[in-house]
């Protein structure tokens, strides 16, 4: 196991621990408002999303003006459509969610959603018009329901709990000391990271947005929940506009484009078939993290044999 896993590791294609990141919303708003350079044009308009076509341009970026983070990006998720993106730990997908949703000013290019500029646009409707299940998710210290209905305020019970099982953590809620009304985080009962996730997949599932962004959305489950809940998100994204930050490749497969990223730059590009055919990086990873599910599933054979 030890010798297939290393390089993955260094790869950081690793189930990642989901720190423990628990906050509540004026901790939230203070940091975002730490971040002046973040501003909206006079009379911002509202962004209206009519096809979902989500565009990024020639984007460069650094966090620190010495640093570039990435350079010359550029692809089109067409509606409806998905794009993954793929690469070691470090190497900048994140980054492109973050500056999707604005968190940052772009230093060179620009991300268009339905041909308008996203600078353009006032950042509640943009915001409003994008879901994410995070790398690490932020829960606020109030209920499991707040946090659940949290992206679309004013959601009946009922739809929370709908969104709860499709996310397939409603058995995990009922079980909790007062259920829906359970008080998470800091000041209440602290959750493992998959349960976190669980809570910004209903999250996501139950705000609706017409376009998605999973970043490593599964990467705090085990293999076996991950299977059924990414059912249930492929059943969302099937019909958003979605990117896809993935470090298990079985979850790009079927994106009509995947993108390898290195240093914050597109190395390789194309469709799953196309880059295995091309035989490089990506086709690497993929026999690499073939040869780990085979000795995952001997392993689990093993144990039931036990
Ligand atoms: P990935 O998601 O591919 O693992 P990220 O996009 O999170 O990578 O990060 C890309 C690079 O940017 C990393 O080197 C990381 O250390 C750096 N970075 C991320 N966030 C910040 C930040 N807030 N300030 C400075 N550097 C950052
Ligand atoms: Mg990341």
């Amino acid at each position: 196991v030890i010798q297939i896993c290393l390089p993955l590791n260094s790869l950081g294609f690793v189930f990642r621990q989901t720190r423990d990141a628990a906050v509540n919303a004026e901790k939230m708003l203070r940091l975002l408002e730490q971040k002046p350079e973040i501003g909206e044009i006079a009379q911002a308009a509202d962004l209206a999303v009519s096809r979902g076509e989500v565009r990024f341009e020639h984007l460069d970026f650094g966090y620190e003006p010495n640093r570039q983070i990435l350079r010359d990006v550029s692809f089109t998720i067409s509606p409806g459509g998905t794009v993954a993106v793929v690469g070691g730990s470090g190497s900048g997908k994140s980054t492109l969610a973050r500056l999707l949703f604005r968190f940052y000013e772009v230093g060179g290019g620009r991300i268009l959603i339905d041909g308008v500029d996203i600078r353009e646009v006032s950042l509640r409707s943009l915001r409003a018009a994008l879901g994410i299940v995070p790398q690490d998710t932020i829960l606020f210290n109030d209920t499991v329901a707040y946090n659940i209905a949290y992206g679309r305020p004013g959601a009946s019970l009922a739809e929370v709990i709908d969104a709860a099982k499709a996310a397939h953590v409603h058995d995990f809620i009922s079980a909790l000391p007062n259920q829906y009304d359970t008080e998470v985080g800091e000041r209440g009962v602290m959750l493992s990271g998959g349960e976190k996730q669980r809570i910004a997949i209903a999250r996501a599932i139950l705000k609706n947005p017409p376009i998605l962004v999973f970043d490593e959305a599964t990467s705090a489950l085990d293999t076996r929940s991950e299977r059924a809940i990414q059912d249930e998100l492929d059943r969302l994204a099937k019909t958003r506009t979605t990117l896809i930050i993935a470090h298990r490749l079985s979850t790009v497969v079927d994106a009509d484009e995947i993108l390898v990223l290195e240093h914050g730059r597109v190395v390789e590009r194309g469709s799953h078939d196309h880059l295995l055919r091309q035989g490089g990086i990506y086709a690497q990873l993929w026999q690499l993290q073939r040869q780990q599910q085979e000795v995952e599933r001997a392993e689990r054979g093993l144990a039931t044999q036990q």
